[in-house]
């Protein structure tokens, strides 16, 4: 009797879904197709159930009796990924890193913690950013409690591919702490003790449900490193659960002895040398070059408060990034979108991070590129190019629409979102 009401409730329900979710059809002014990477017009995007379930010909299509989003005067784009950020961290360019580290492990409560989290990943989606890599300094699993929350829509925000805490050398990054204080770090970051200790942590973090791995090659301002044996293990352990490893890399030593051990992809590589970029080119490791533009850097600058030629400073920093990506592109090397950006700049998060579009395009990446760093080469190397990061049949229906020509006037075109749907559901409307 009890199977009966069940079964006749779950089919009650089933036929009351289908009748709440008919199609949607989206008409497309310019139309990404992001693996092609180029623009194609005409095209019609069928939405049902949180999914892309066609693409056609608009004047193909039978649209009579179902939704209607006319984005005709727009050019249409998956919702855009950033590959690197720290939703549950926040400092004022004032701050010192370490610092404010241990001030927000000290006296920031984890609830408070994720509730301002929360609201710094809200502001990704009023950007287009319908997808997010966090790569730690998130507490103990604070990013996989705010994926959930999203997924469950508990909260409103971005999709989120959290790695929980860094794996790394004893310190951290965070420099300066006494050692009857250490223990404070292992609240932020995984201390790796050995071989056999990196495994158990790629199986801790197993066990928290986590989306990738992350580890830092180096520590720099602290000079402890992860070994590479220690990185092997990680490696080894994370592939075999199917979790790609990803390695924070400032020195061109750490990074290549990463790339050694096996890692999917190198965040920063700031001082990475030509042989190290032909080895990534070569085992198709992909590079996320966290930089920022000049007119970030000067606002950084005067919020820091710092008075001493400061623009000989950034003239130094943009040419050295300037390089760096030319190289790096030059030598076929994947360059996939991650802003890093943490610091308060009296805009929301979201805003500060398409900065990285700004910095890409000044360091002469082309806007095409730039787009398809931020959508399926992104998602590719997560092992989720069928879901995100891509308008085709199957995929998740994460659609935004921008308002101008983005390849005439890329950053001030990206930066006009006027429309963001995730899941199916309208964020931002164009009307
Ligand atoms: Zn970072």
């Amino acid at each position: 009797m009890r199977q009966y009401y069940c079964t006749f409730f779950m089919l009650l329900f089933a036929s009351f879904l289908s009748g709440q979710q008919a199609k949607t059809y989206i008409k497309a002014g310019l139309f990404y197709d992001s693996e092609q990477n180029e623009f194609l017009e005409n095209k019609l995007i069928v939405v049902e159930n949180g999914l892309i379930v066609e693409v056609s010909d608009a004047n193909k299509a039978n649209t009579d009796g179902h939704r209607w989003i006319d984005l005709s005067a727009y050019v249409v784009l998956p919702g855009l990924i950033d590959a690197h950020t720290h939703v549950l961290f926040s400092q004022s360019p004032k701050d010192d890193f370490a610092e404010h580290s241990v001030i927000t492990l000290t006296m920031e409560s984890e609830a408070l913690r994720v509730l301002r989290g929360s609201k710094r990943a809200r502001s990704y989606l009023d950007v287009g950013i319908t997808s997010i890599k966090d790569l730690g300094n998130s507490g103990l699993y604070l990013d996989v409690a705010l994926r959930d929350a999203i997924e469950e829509g508990t909260v409103i925000g971005p999709r989120i591919f959290a790695s929980g805490p860094i794996l790394s050398a004893p310190g951290g990054q965070i420099y300066g702490v006494e050692p009857k204080h250490q223990d404070l770090i292992s609240g932020e970051y995984r201390i790796i003790r050995g071989v056999e200790d990196a495994k158990i942590a790629v199986q801790e973090h197993v066990n928290q449900g986590v989306d990738l791995i992350k580890i830092c090659a180096d520590n720099l301002p602290n000079e402890t490193v992860l070994s590479l044996e220690e990185m092997q293990a990680i490696v080894r352990t994370a592939h075999g659960y199917g979790l790609k490893v990803t390695a924070h890399a400032v020195t061109d030593e750490s990074a290549q002895k990463a790339i050694e051990a096996g890692v999917d992809g190198i965040e920063h590589g700031f001082n990475i040398s030509d042989s190290t970029l032909n080895m990534m080119a070569k085992k198709d490791v992909y590079l996320v070059p966290t930089e920022n533009s000049r007119e970030y850097m000067e606002l950084f600058s005067e919020l820091a408060g710092y008075d001493f030629g400061s623009d000989q400073w950034i003239d130094r920093y943009r040419e050295a990034m300037t390089e760096r990506l030319q190289k790096a592109i030059k030598i076929g090397v994947t360059i996939v979108a991650g802003s890093d950006n943490y610091n308060e700049l009296n805009v929301s998060r979201g805003s500060s991070s398409i900065d990285m579009f700004k910095a890409y395009f000044d360091s002469g990446m082309t806007p095409l590129d730039i787009l398809q760093s931020a959508t399926i080469l992104s998602a590719t190397h997560l092992g989720k190019q069928n879901e995100i990061g891509v308008l085709k049949k199957g995929a998740k229906a994460d659609i935004i629409a921008l308002k101008g020509n983005v390849l005439t006037e890329f950053y001030p075109t990206i930066k006009r979102v006027v429309f963001v749907m995730k899941d199916g559901k309208i964020v931002k409307s164009a009307d």
